[in-house]
């Protein structure tokens, strides 16, 4: 049997990152997942690291908005009715946060880890040597009406409060940027603080070569198998038992899995946002700098190693339920319209599932009433760029140490009654 200081259960972007934080406060530390690292949702992302984001991705307010989506006419959104029930108080919570008010506060309180977001990803991207997979090219939002672009006047004001750069563009602005973009849109937004991944997937996989080249421990094992064993935890690997003081819980989708048995006394309210990617052959001579997303078309594109990475909006169903085309088949007309592109390479799109709680922010802290046990999931749409610094954090409140931003609004309490 294997004793280490820590066990990080989950390698994806967030389990590898907390691994590699823990290690370099000179704790010894296992990293153990049921397959390679980078394999799930870090995977099929749509690459961007959004150091810029403000305000949270949000359910709309007004009702004939949210009745095309209610009538599946928003290639924006698609939900398996079976599943509702299932996500009604989730769903509750989520229109109550995405009201402009409470929008507000949320975005407030994510400022300062997403401000941080980049700088981490370059912390371990550089002696990574994967500094070669981003490009800091920013982030292309397009509008199709001037209302649209309107309806942005309030992000941009509180970017322009907190000091988050970006540039209104014209089409014509957007074409310098972007030539190969067909016309048909207005207007655009570019968000200055993001970098691109040409390979997420290869990213994380990079982040844990590292992880082992310092010394750490990469196991295969079901995380499900964690149980105290005396004062500590003990995970089954295929390398044998593995016991720690402290365990860290980044199953991303799959952390409630592992906690719901352990019956903690506070409720954590984690859904999923599923969501789809495919891969465009690129065309001779069409080349796109930066992620760009067609928000009325209801998809990101981002270049990658792949191809063309096109990726949806959200569907409302099961984790496990089976995948639906009708956002891919959408996405994939509608991609075509804004750039030329070649085959789809998939017979079968590629199915992920953003972690997500209804307010939009990760749980990053002790859990409640079982001690030693830490928990970091639940990003949502910004996984990817919070993985490093939710590591950061994550290894200020094992350790002690003072941590580098409040970690109030992260509290995995935060759920419970009269919190
Ligand atoms: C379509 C789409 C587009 C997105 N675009 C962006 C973007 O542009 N920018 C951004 O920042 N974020 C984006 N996201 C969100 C981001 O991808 C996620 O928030 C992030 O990948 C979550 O990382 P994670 O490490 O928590 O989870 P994962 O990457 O899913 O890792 C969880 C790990 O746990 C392991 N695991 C699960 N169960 C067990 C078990 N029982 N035993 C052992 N191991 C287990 C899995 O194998 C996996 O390796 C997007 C998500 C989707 C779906």
């Amino acid at each position: 049997m294997a004793r280490t200081d820590a066990i990080v259960l989950g390698a994806g972007i967030v389990g590898v990152s907390a691994a590699l934080h823990l290690k370099a406060r000179g704790l010894s530390v296992a990293l153990v997942d049921r397959q390679a690292p980078g394999e799930a949702t870090s995977f099929g992302n749509a690459g961007v690291i959004e150091g810029s984001a403000l305000l949270p991705v949000s359910l709309p307010r007004d009702p004939l908005t949210l009745l095309r989506h209610a009538l599946k006419l928003s290639p924006q959104s698609n939900y398996r009715l079976a599943a509702l029930p299932g996500y009604a108080s989730w769903l509750t919570a989520y229109f109550r946060a995405s009201a402009p008010a409470a929008q507000a506060v949320i975005g407030r309180e994510l400022r300062p880890i997403l401000a941080l977001a980049r700088a981490e990803h370059h912390a371990l991207a550089k002696p990574a040597r994967a500094m070669g997979l981003l490009s800091a090219t920013g982030y292309l939002k397009l509008y199709h009406r001037e209302a649209d672009l309107a309806a942005t006047a309030v992000e941009r004001a509180l970017a322009d409060e907190l000091g988050v750069a970006y540039t209104v563009l014209d089409a014509a602005g957007v074409r310098v940027l972007e030539p190969a973009l067909k016309p048909g849109f207005t207007a655009a937004v570019h968000w200055h603080d993001c970098d691109n991944v040409s390979d997420p997937g290869g990213l994380v996989k990079a982040y844990a070569a590292l992880f082992e080249q310092q010394g750490g421990l990469s196991l295969r094992g079901d995380a499900r198998s964690l149980r105290r064993s005396g004062a500590r935890w003990r995970v089954e690997t295929a390398e044998g038992p593995v016991d720690a003081d402290v365990a860290v819980v980044a199953l991303g989708p799959w952390s409630l899995d592992l906690l719901k048995p352990l019956a903690l006394p506070a409720p954590l309210p984690m859904a999923v946002k599923r969501g789809y990617h495919v891969h465009f052959a690129a065309q001779p001579g069409v080349v796109l700098n930066r992620g760009v997303t067609d928000r009325a078309g209801g998809f990101a594109l981002q270049w990658t190693k792949g191809g063309i990475r096109a990726t949806t909006g959200v569907e409302f169903a099961r984790r496990d339920d089976p995948p639906t085309d009708i956002q891919v088949r959408r996405v994939i007309a509608n991609v075509r319209k804004l750039l030329p592109v070649g085959a789809v390479r998939e017979a079968e799109p590629w199915l992920g599932f953003r972690p997500a709680f209804a307010d939009s922010k990760p749980v990053i802290g002790p859990a409640p009433g079982q001690p030693g046990l830490f928990l970091d999931f639940g990003h949502s749409h910004w996984g990817l760029t919070l993985g490093p610094v939710s590591g950061r954090l994550l290894a200020d409140l094992v350790t002690g140490a003072t941590p580098c931003i409040d970690p109030a609004p992260f509290a995995p309490t935060r759920f419970a009654k009269g919190a």
